[in-house]
């Protein structure tokens, strides 16, 4: 049995999809501002990712799942935050 490589695997935390295929956004929990939506990815803070689609926005914030992720309140403006980065759909 071979160990996997020690890399970071980013789950969203809705759909469980890894990595950055359909483009994963990052909410951080800071010590000084609470949650905020981490436009960089590169805030120090304890992370959490969903899709960048509004399915899974939307489920986020229906079933808290960001906020039980982080253990703190996803306000409002967060999830307005992450659904203005939603490309929508091209060509149609
Ligand atoms: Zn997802």
């Amino acid at each position: 049995m071979r160990r996997p490589p020690h890399v970071p695997i980013r789950t969203c935390v809705v759909c469980r999809t890894p990595g950055d295929k359909r483009g994963l956004l990052r909410v951080v929990r800071t010590a000084e501002m609470g949650t905020a939506f981490d436009a960089t990815g590169k805030a120090n803070g304890r992370g959490a990712y969903v899709c960048a689609a509004a399915a899974c926005i939307e489920l986020a914030r229906k079933q808290k799942r960001l906020d039980r992720s982080l253990k703190a309140t996803v306000g409002a403006e967060v999830f307005d935050a992450l659904l203005s980065r939603v490309s929508p759909p091209e060509g149609q």
